[in-house]
């Protein structure tokens, strides 16, 4: 009997893919077959996480590692530590991943994984101890050339760090079983940065497209205060654009000033992010404003560029409306399925209503998480490239060929949309993503075995 345990989120990400690949369906029935087969995860994961708190006590906490397909590559994707993980969560973010890591170029497999855990309110020797309790059972699973986690919500550098730290004492080997590593210890320089800054060069060529512009005085808000929101933003003001806002999970903060953020202040923020405290412990000394329990897209009458970078589900179909309103005509997702499916059909309608080349004022052209912040994974495969050869690049190496894999990322997205999508003179970013990533991992798996 079928599985019948509600999944929203994961039924949410299956029906975007299943709707957007019809027309290429239709032209090739076949492949119906490899999406029924690519939904469900090649292996799940779950189990019991014992850890010992400061004051001696015991807590619990559920562990989990989809290990949704293999056809491309090892296993690859993010953990996340979030009240908030459970199995619908994980899988919708394990199926996103697999066509993600296909539109990066690269040769990887998609999972995802992480626990219940809270990282709020704990020490740093609370997080220390539950991510060698977590790495104890998970170790049994993971390795350089089977299955690589990496960061994600609640895991950044630190997490990363004690998680490869159990890795080895349980395994007795130093190799490259996890990406986001320190860069003194198998780390790729630009990890840190490479979603924010992939999600940037991203949307440079969506600008470029549309309207022949770049981002000097572009406008831009942007959700979350995290990884992807920081870097995000700081590459954004590097390349001459005005960051209006920044949020967490308590409210949103405004820029007061012209200039928009300054990147002296998103260092700030950053350290308070590590500190795992809310932004009102920002104080910005009268060049911004709070907005309590609010998000950023109906806080200002103006903007050009949005950019959700904090979770999924975070822009709604209303708030997709006044994001129109407002004048915003480019919105990539850093976050993953940042949009609903409302918001999404509220910017998709937008394409599609314009006839001519020429008419495009009005539309909202939307960039689907899975190509828009592939960046972070892209970087995370040159990390194992790196960790193989037992290497290093450069800085400007690894930046130079993220650039380089966003813009083809961009141009694959667009051309299978042009080529198999239909409606609208302004291609659709999402159809093409979907397209193009589901092609490439149906082909390896009918090679495989895994469908005929
Ligand atoms: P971080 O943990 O560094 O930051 C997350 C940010 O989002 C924080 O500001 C957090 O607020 C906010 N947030 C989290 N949950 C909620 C919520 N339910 N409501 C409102 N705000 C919330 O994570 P990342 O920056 O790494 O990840 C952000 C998004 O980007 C996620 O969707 C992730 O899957 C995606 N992503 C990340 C990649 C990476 O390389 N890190 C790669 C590709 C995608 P608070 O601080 O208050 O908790």
């Amino acid at each position: 009997m079928a599985n019948l345990a509600p999944e929203p989120e994961f039924q949410q990400a299956v029906n975007e893919i299943t709707v957007t690949l019809e027309p290429f369906l239709a032209k090739h029935p076949e492949y119906r077959k490899a999406l029924e087969v690519v939904q469900i995860p090649e292996r799940i994961l779950q189990f019991r996480v014992t850890w010992e708190k400061d004051d001696g006590s015991l807590a619990v906490n559920r562990g989990y590692r989809v290990q949704f397909n293999s056809a491309l590559g090892p296993y690859k994707g993010g953990l996340r530590l979030h009240p908030t993980v459970n199995l619908s969560i994980l899988k919708f973010l394990g199926f996103e991943q697999i066509f993600k890591n296909a539109l990066t170029g690269l040769m990887m497999g998609g999972g995802k994984g992480g626990s219940d855990f809270d990282p709020k309110g704990k020490t740093d020797n609370e997080i220390r101890k539950f991510c060698y309790a977590f790495m104890q059972e998970l170790s049994r699973h993971i390795g350089a050339d089977t299955d690589v986690p990496a960061g994600d919500i609640g895991t950044g550098g630190r997490e990363i760090g004690f998680m490869f730290g159990a890795y080895k004492k349980y395994r007795n080997e130093f190799v490259g079983v996890l990406t986001g590593k320190g860069a003194n210890w198998g780390g790729s320089f630009i990890r840190p940065e490479a979603t924010g800054y992939g999600l940037v060069y991203y949307v440079t060529e969506m600008l470029r497209d549309l309207d022949s512009t770049d981002w000097k005085n572009k406008r831009v808000l942007i959700s979350g205060a995290g990884n992807v929101a920081q870097y995000a933003a700081l590459k954004v003001i590097q390349l001459g654009g005005i960051v209006l806002s920044l949020s967490d999970s308590t409210g949103t903060l405004l820029a007061s000033d012209p200039q928009g953020f300054f990147a002296a202040d998103i260092a700030d923020i950053a350290q308070i992010k590590l500190e795992r405290k809310s932004l009102t412990a920002f104080s910005g000394a009268g060049k911004y404003t709070w907005h309590e329990g609010k998000r950023p897209w109906t806080l200002v009458k103006e903007a050009d560029v949005a950019l959700p970078s904090a979770t999924q589900n975070e822009v709604s179909g209303e708030e997709a409306k006044a994001l129109l309103k407002a004048g915003v005509r480019y919105i990539a997702e850093g976050s993953n399925m940042g949009c609903t499916q409302e918001a999404i059909d509220v910017f998709e309608d937008s394409r599609k209503s314009i006839t001519s080349l020429q008419e495009t004022k009005g539309i909202c052209y939307y960039a689907p998480g899975k190509a828009a912040n592939c960046g972070g994974v892209a970087v995370s495969g040159l990390e194992m490239a790196q960790n193989s050869q037992r290497l290093k690049w450069t800085p400007e190496e690894v930046d130079a060929k993220l650039k380089e894999i966003m813009i083809n990322c961009y141009n694959t997205c667009r051309h299978t949309a042009i080529e198999y999508a239909e409606g609208g003179v302004v291609p659709s970013l999402v159809a093409g993503a979907n397209i193009a990533g589901f092609v490439k991992v149906a082909n390896a798996m009918k090679d495989q075995g895994d469908w005929w």
